[in-house]
């Protein structure tokens, strides 16, 4: 008989300081998949269901994908768009039970109006559904606020080990690959938590570079001992008011808890020593457009404060207008504008006019004039086939207008957020990279994956908004104590 394994998620990083909320119109306008929706979009996609897929496809296992919910990072999410999706990933499990095994996708930085830890929330709900004879194995994003809820109520968890996250599938493989192995009773999984009492600076979790290249370096050769199966390290998500915010550590060991303690231990103190490093450089606007003239070109800046990846709005202008202001060099830049769109729609090609942009640059919503004209109009829609940050396929950017100024700069005004994770967003509109100056990315480290093959220089912009580099300028009610760096 065959094993059957149910696979389901559930997948928002939640700022709680961006003021909108986020609802299940987000969701739905994003990823609201059931059955084999869901394998018809994974299945090739850089993604863990695409890695669970892959592992599952065997003749003595059977894959039901059930439901699986996305949506752009954004504000919390509503009390009723949370029930809603929990009530139907209920649902559709009902359908399919009894199962022997099942894959979880959280993201593990969901706050919830009414569940503020939303993943430890449906994860137990989950348990206490299917009881503790079925194991339970998933993947979490490397941003993921660990809370023990969500760690006591599944067998293992494994998070993603490179940022920008570009082995997402391979991750999916490892969890999927730990389920056969203790369905097929080779192993007996066993995790632990430590909740490391620092919380690290976004503008620190290139895993490519230092300190990170070295912390997990020093996570794999512990690896290397006895009865370890999997260790993964939550550098976390700093935008988020919750008890569980901050740098974790998980530990699966085949049946040896105490083993697993000490390494997920000896981690932690790693962490602490070097704690310091862990805090930003944070480099202002007006620090970095006079380090562009001697920088090998295209620039990539990146707009810390508005990371879309992290919940930022997408349309802080602070980089365009530095830019604008100096004149010297062209730069492309996307910008989040519905509004601008629509305008854009009866304005004929061209022709040079005054446009008109909504955004904001740290000081509140502003009207922005720019001399420019529409040089395109489309549906906004593109696909990125390599492996890059999100493992998306298919991106729908909403209806979306390009235009240009007289020194060549283009700006592209969509009318829904988008990420700056894929090249394509330029290439598939016949926009090449190389001939600008700069190139603005509203992210941190994730846009790297996909701009590093075009941008020699690479600097992080230390702009304000409701991703801005320093943590420690944001009011935290619920954050647990002592937590570096806001404790020394
Ligand atoms: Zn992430």
């Amino acid at each position: 008989m065959k094993k059957r394994i149910a696979l389901m998620g559930i997948y928002h990083e939640s700022n709680t300081f961006v003021p909108q909320k986020t609802t299940l119109e987000h969701f739905m306008g994003g990823r609201y998949y059931k059955g084999k929706k869901i394998y018809k979009e994974y299945q090739n996609a850089h993604h863990e269901i695409g890695g669970m897929i892959e592992m599952l496809d065997r003749d003595d296992f059977e894959l039901l994908p059930i439901f699986y919910a996305e949506a752009t990072p954004g504000g919390p999410i509503t009390s009723d768009t949370y029930e809603k999706m929990r009530q139907d990933l209920m649902k559709e499990l009902e359908k399919v039970l009894p199962v022997d095994g099942i894959l979880v996708v959280p993201h593990g930085a969901g706050v919830s109006d009414i569940h503020r830890d939303m993943d430890g929330h449906w994860l137990s709900e989950l348990r206490n559904k299917v009881g503790l004879e079925i194991p339970i194995v998933g993947t979490l994003d490397l941003h993921a606020n660990v809370s023990p809820l969500m760690v006591s109520s599944t067998d293992a968890l494994v998070s993603y080990r490179q940022n920008p996250h570009v082995d997402q599938r391979q991750r999916g493989r490892e969890a999927a690959n730990l389920l056969i192995k203790r369905l097929n009773h080779e192993v007996a999984l066993s995790q632990v938590l430590i909740q490391v009492p620092v919380a690290i600076s976004i503008e620190q979790q290139l895993t490519a570079s230092e300190p990170c290249k070295s912390l997990y370096a020093f996570a794999e050769e512990c690896k290397k001992e006895g009865n370890i199966l999997s260790i993964s390290i939550q550098l976390g998500f700093p935008y988020a008011d919750v008890e569980e915010m901050g740098t974790s550590v998980i530990v699966v060991s085949d049946g040896d808890p105490d083993l697993a303690m000490e390494i997920a231990q000896k981690i932690e103190n790693y962490i602490l020593d070097r704690k310091q490093s862990f805090v930003g450089e944070m480099l202002d606007v007006t620090a970095v457009i006079p380090k562009i003239e001697k920088s090998e070109k295209p620039v990539l800046l990146l707009d810390m404060g508005d990371n879309i990846g992290g919940g930022g709005p997408g349309n802080n202008i602070c980089i365009m207008e530095a830019l604008e202001k100096d004149g010297r060099y062209p730069y492309f830049v996307c910008i989040y504008d519905p509004e601008a769109v629509l305008t854009l729609q009866n304005q004929n090609r061209n022709e040079f006019s005054e446009i008109q942009i909504t955004g904001v640059n740290g000081r509140g919503s502003v009207q922005y004039t720019i001399h420019a004209k529409l040089v395109q109009l489309t549906d906004g829609n593109f696909h990125e086939e390599s492996p890059r940050h999100g493992g998306q396929v298919n991106y729908k950017m909403g209806n979306t207008a390009i235009v240009e100024t007289q020194n060549g700069s283009v700006i592209m005004l969509t009318s829904k957020r988008t990420p700056p994770f894929s090249l394509q967003q330029l290439m598939a509109f016949e926009i090449d990279p190389v001939q600008f100056d700069v190139i603005v990315a509203k992210g941190v480290n994730a846009p790297i994956a996909a701009y590093a093959p075009v941008c020699p220089t690479v600097y992080q912009v230390n702009t304000p908004g409701v991703t801005q580099a320093d943590m420690t300028m944001f009011n935290f009610d619920h954050r647990r104590i002592p937590l570096f760096p806001f404790e020394k």
